[in-house]
């Protein structure tokens, strides 16, 4: 995808790739076997990420982000999506939600975790409310001025524990003609509040050392200034978030899985079986054939759509096919990695392993490939009526 990029995005992606190799590869097979990244570590990237231009490249120029725009941040993304998770979600890349901020909240949110001084967690999924946002069970209602708020979520991710989450909260239920519907708020909930419980959540096996958080509400009183845009359209909110997020997953699986494709081209061009390296069987060439083109279309896919984000012309739909096909893409570029190592892909020696169990995550968050068919299907049906 190289040969068309400006000389501009050409420096950037120096930048990443210079990143990579000193500050973070490194570093991904001791923080996968300890299970965690050691805080020194997470601050010294952090650190290095804010000296090269890399901390908050995502945010605009104007709230002392790094201006970069889709087209550039898909190759950061995509570089990114070589290492592990746990190491480069360090490199904060503040969530745009937040620009949706009102000036007294950009000072005491946003600007903090631009520079660094805050972290912030992205809090939608419940216990028993995945797929099923609108199942929601934490509510926030009216006390005065004020808002009471109850319920929990779970799985909520960050690379550390945060100074404050958004939660999205139903403040109401609204009469539609598809019937009733939850009136979704997002708040801005500081961590520390009285009532507001956060723990280290389960422990996941993709990524290993990237965190999940436990979050429980139980009367939290948070005051009218800590409401996150308009009531009652915090799923807007989140749903525009959600699909550039989507991207960043695909953008990520097309850097794992072109990792994922050298390893299994220099195994198979050097690993003998029968007299002759194992790529001159053809079920060996084939399959990595197929693992070319299937990268080659995903990271196709991915560049439609960030010029389509770069144009303010990216519909959920567009957002929803990158994020299936990039993800099933590395998947079976995975699973066909470790076939062509054959037992030593499944050994811990080798990285193979690592990254096969980082991939299957990819299906899963930002919205399971299920959900994501669902997108494509309602875009398709609905203005059909149907
Ligand atoms: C490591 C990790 C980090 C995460 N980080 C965050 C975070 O920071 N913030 C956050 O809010 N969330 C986060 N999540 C939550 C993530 O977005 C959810 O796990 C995901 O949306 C799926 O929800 P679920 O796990 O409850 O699965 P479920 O919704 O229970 O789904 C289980 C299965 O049923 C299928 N299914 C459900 N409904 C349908 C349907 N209508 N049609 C067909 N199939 C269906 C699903 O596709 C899936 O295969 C994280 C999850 C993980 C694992």
């Amino acid at each position: 995808m190289e040969y068309q990029i400006s000389h501009e995005n050409e420096l950037v992606l120096n930048t990443v790739r210079a990143f990579m190799e000193e500050e973070l590869l490194p570093h991904e097979e001791e923080v996968d076997r300890l299970g965690e990244v050691p805080e020194d570590l997470g601050r010294q990237i952090e650190a290095r990420a804010k000296e090269v231009g890399l901390f908050a490249a995502n945010l605009p120029e104007d709230v002392g982000g790094g201006g970069l725009n889709y087209s550039a941040m898909a190759l950061v993304e995509r570089e990114y999506g070589k290492t592990s998770h746990a190491l480069h979600s360090w490199i904060a890349r503040p969530t745009e939600i937040l620009l949706a901020c009102d000036d007294a909240q950009r000072e005491e949110y946003l600007a903090p975790c631009v520079s660094g001084e805050k972290r912030e967690l992205f809090a939608l999924t419940e216990p028993e409310a995945g797929s099923d946002v609108m199942g929601m069970k934490s509510t926030a209602r009216k006390d005065g001025d004020d808002w009471i708020l109850n319920g929990s979520k779970h799985f909520i991710s960050g690379p550390c524990m945060p100074d404050f989450a958004i939660v999205f909260a139903a403040t109401g239920v609204d009469e539609t003609p598809r019937g009733p519907r939850k009136r979704v708020t997002a708040f801005l909930v500081d961590v520390g509040l009285p009532g507001f419980d956060i723990q280290e959540g389960n422990k996941c096996v993709s990524y290993r050392g990237y965190k999940t958080y436990q979050l429980a509400f139980d009367d939290v009183r948070i005051g009218p200034d800590k409401m996150l845009g308009v009531e009652g359209r915090g799923l807007e909110l989140a749903g525009k978030w959600l699909g550039m997020g989507r991207i960043w997953v695909g953008a990520t699986c097309c850097g794992k899985a072109e990792r994922l494709l050298e390893m299994a081209t220099d195994w198979a061009a050097s690993r003998k079986q029968f007299g002759k390296p194992i790529g001159q069987f053809q079920a060996t060439g084939f399959r990595l054939a197929d693992m070319t083109m299937g990268l080659r279309a995903a990271d196709l896919m991915v560049t439609d759509a960030v010029q389509r984000a770069d144009a303010g012309a990216l519909r959920d739909e567009d957002a929803a096919m990158v994020k299936v096909f990039c993800s099933e893409m590395l998947n079976r570029v995975a699973d066909d990695t470790v076939q062509i190592f054959g037992g030593m892909g499944l050994m811990e020696e080798l990285p193979v392993q690592r990254l096969w169990r980082d991939s299957r995550l990819e299906r899963i968050w930002d919205g399971t490939s299920e959900i994501q068919r669902h997108i494509i299907t309602r875009s398709i049906l609905r203005p059909l009526g149907a």
